[in-house]
């Protein structure tokens, strides 16, 4: 009998991160089954360099980006794109991970081909389908599709339930981003800013919403925080994003305590993150990676799908007004007690065996035994 083919479908850099564990754990297992890394192209050079982290390329790489495409037309390329593979490939199995619309469409394609699909990170919600937009609604989808819920904590597991998603379908596995930062984390030492005796605070910011005014705020509210503390060096690593890059440069630039640098390769970000003292950041992955290392994190941003964090107090909520931030960093910087109350929080994303369980729910479905992980939770 021929192997099972599993697509693991990934578009963006964060999907990249986060599914390369699982796509290893089932290479690991190719004697049972044939694993296969297919990019839509959504994100190019920072997918790439994320996936050398791993030792991984993409099986099959579909292109699809175009400058100034809309989202219907990514949408659209992505969906007939991935429909020819698999009516090529003919997968038993498919993932997808997140929100991005790499995972709407894996998630329809899978539909429409009538083939089981497994989404990970499942659950996770705001209560607002506009918000993350298009994330929200690219998540929702997901779900509906999805044979396989894993949900990274009980959090995101209970939004399933409340949506009367089939418990036996769901399994909360821990998020495979912990997985993939503690495997970054073994890899050879980067130093960064070894000549600095001071203290590192990490910025990155990119997220939609905050294109514009919020980002302007944000910047320079990190800014605000050099001038008050003469020993931190401001390190803002940079999405190539050049809406982003407009609003950076002219208020960060010509700083000699301020570093704007090319965003890292993955295992070089996470040396980074571990250098640092403190992140501000918008990201959704770096949220669940930082606290793994004991690093707190100011979450720029109003809402997030992510509260765990924020319940466990390794990260803080503090919106995107420039006095806010300027204030919450303050206190973090100033403050011993407060800043090792932060720091010495426990993770709540992950224990890194999520790609394991992974591995072992999905292809018990497909009828193959392979060693069992106890759940996360
Ligand atoms: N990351 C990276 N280099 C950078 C910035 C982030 O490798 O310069 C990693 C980060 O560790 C995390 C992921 O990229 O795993 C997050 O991606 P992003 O912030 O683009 O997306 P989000 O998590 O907000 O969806």
């Amino acid at each position: 009998m021929s192997k099972p083919v599993i697509f693991c479908v990934i578009g963006t850099r964060p999907e990249a991160i986060k599914v390369a564990p699982v796509m290893l754990e089932f290479m690991n297992f190719s004697d049972v089954c044939t694993p296969m890394l297919i990019s839509t192209g959504q994100h190019k050079e920072i997918l790439y360099k994320s996936l050398e982290t791993f030792g991984l390329k993409p099986n099959v790489d579909l292109a699809i980006m175009q400058h100034g495409s809309t989202l219907a037309q990514v949408t659209c390329r992505a969906l007939e794109g991935l429909d020819n593979l698999v009516a090529e490939y003919q997968p038993s199995f498919m993932f997808g991970q997140g929100d991005t619309t790499t995972a709407m469409v894996a998630a329809m394609d899978a539909f429409y081909r009538n083939v089981p699909f497994g989404h990970i990170e499942a659950g996770l919600r705001t209560d607002d389908v506009r918000n993350p937009f298009p994330e929200e609604y690219n998540r929702r989808i997901c779900a509906v599709s999805a044979n396989l819920h894993f949900p990274p904590t009980t959090w995101s597991r209970d939004n399933l339930l409340k949506e009367n998603r089939d418990p036996s379908t769901i399994f909360v596995t821990g998020n495979t981003g912990i997985d993939a930062v503690l495997l970054a984390a073994e890899q050879k030492d980067q130093p960064w800013y070894p000549e600095h005796q001071g203290r590192v605070v990490l910025l990155t910011t990119h997220r939609r919403e905050n294109w514009g005014e919020p980002q302007r705020q944000i910047a320079t509210a990190a800014k605000r925080l050099v001038e008050k503390f003469p020993d931190v060096l401001l390190v803002a690593a940079m999405h190539p994003n050049p809406t982003v890059r407009d609003v950076l440069l002219p208020i960060l630039g010509n700083h000699d305590r301020i570093k704007l640098i090319e965003p890292p390769e993955y295992s070089q970000f996470v040396k980074l993150m571990q250098r640092s003292n403190m992140i501000l950041s918008d990201s959704g992955g770096v949220q669940e990676e930082a606290p793994a290392f004991g690093i707190p994190v100011l979450v720029m941003r109003d809402t997030t799908e992510r509260p765990e964090g924020v319940t466990a107090g390794t990260a803080k909520l503090v919106g995107t007004n420039e006095e806010r931030i300027f204030q919450e960093g303050s206190s973090l910087l100033g403050d011993e007690a407060a800043y090792k109350a932060m720091a010495n929080a426990v993770s709540p994303y992950g224990d890194g065996k999520a790609s394991e369980r992974i591995r072992f729910l999905v292809l018990k479905s497909l009828g193959i035994e392979t060693p069992e992980v106890p759940m996360w939770e």
